[in-house]
């Protein structure tokens, strides 16, 4: 697992998600009030993708990926228990709340301190929930309501989000210059996190603006399209539940939609 789960010092407010610069395998140690706490490495990955690392308070939406601690730790976020694993905890029931994805949320470490030191009821499981829910379908949405008047603006935009994923996976990629000269860097933990919080999401975001723009698609450009859609989904599912083999990025798509 990529991703390093530690306690910060408020111990029972908060399980911090970070990672050391200079962990190669990283683990979880990570304990609350009760005990032991284990979250699985798959829900790690579903709560910090689905939120795209960010905070999911509305009020806030604070990007954790830009975090940076003056130590040599990224805190990239605190996934908050919905209901507190202890009884007596925030919201907390009898036998206590799970470590599953279904009862955390991802939030800045501001809004779980805040939430959590609130008097009770301020912040219903319901509340949460719901904000998490939005959250969470708001990511997944982007782009969709975005209209085009012909296809050079739809390919203005896609080309710049694929800008970006090729940027992350130049610099922090397997094959990127730190990865190969330095196996032990963090790189390969960088790249675990931009591909969960920034390349899905991009491609989602491309997925949606050329469903709602599809009628400036001649056949074979939606062909392609297909292609990468196809790409984008089993990359995606591989990230959370390792597939054998997946469609790779067709270069064709980069091609046909270079603005
Ligand atoms: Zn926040």
């Amino acid at each position: 697992m990529n991703i390093h789960l530690s306690e910060i010092s408020e111990g029972h407010y908060g399980h911090t998600l970070i990672f050391r610069k200079i962990a190669i395998t990283l683990h979880f140690d990570s304990k609350c009030q009760t005990g032991k706490m284990s979250i699985s490495d798959g829900d790690i990955k579903l709560l910090w993708g689905r939120a795209a690392g960010i905070c999911s308070n509305p009020t806030c939406q604070l990007d954790l990926t830009k975090i940076l601690t003056q130590s040599d730790n990224y805190i990239v976020g605190e996934m908050a228990h919905v209901i507190a694993k202890s009884e007596n905890g925030p919201r907390g029931i009898s036998g206590g709340g799970s470590d599953s994805y279904e009862n955390l949320i991802l939030l800045c470490p501001t809004c779980h301190r805040h939430i959590d030191k609130s008097p009770m009821g301020t912040y219903t499981v319901e509340q949460l929930h719901e904000w998490k829910q939005s959250h969470e379908s708001s990511i997944r949405a982007k782009n969709r309501e975005l209209k085009f008047s012909s296809i050079n603006e739809l390919k203005t935009e896609i080309t710049r989000l694929l800008l970006e994923n090729n940027m992350l996976w130049t610099d922090w990629g397997p094959q990127s210059q730190i990865a190969r000269e330095d196996p032990g860097s963090n790189s390969f933990n960088i790249w675990n996190l931009r591909k969960l919080d920034t390349i899905i999401p991009n491609n989602q975001k491309i997925i949606n603006m050329i469903e709602s723009n599809k009628s400036l698609l001649d056949s074979a450009e939606y062909e392609v399209f297909l292609q990468f859609k196809n790409h984008a989904t089993s990359f995606e599912e591989h990230q959370y539940n390792r597939l054998d083999n997946y469609p790779i990025f067709p270069q064709s798509f980069s091609e046909i939609f270079k603005a």
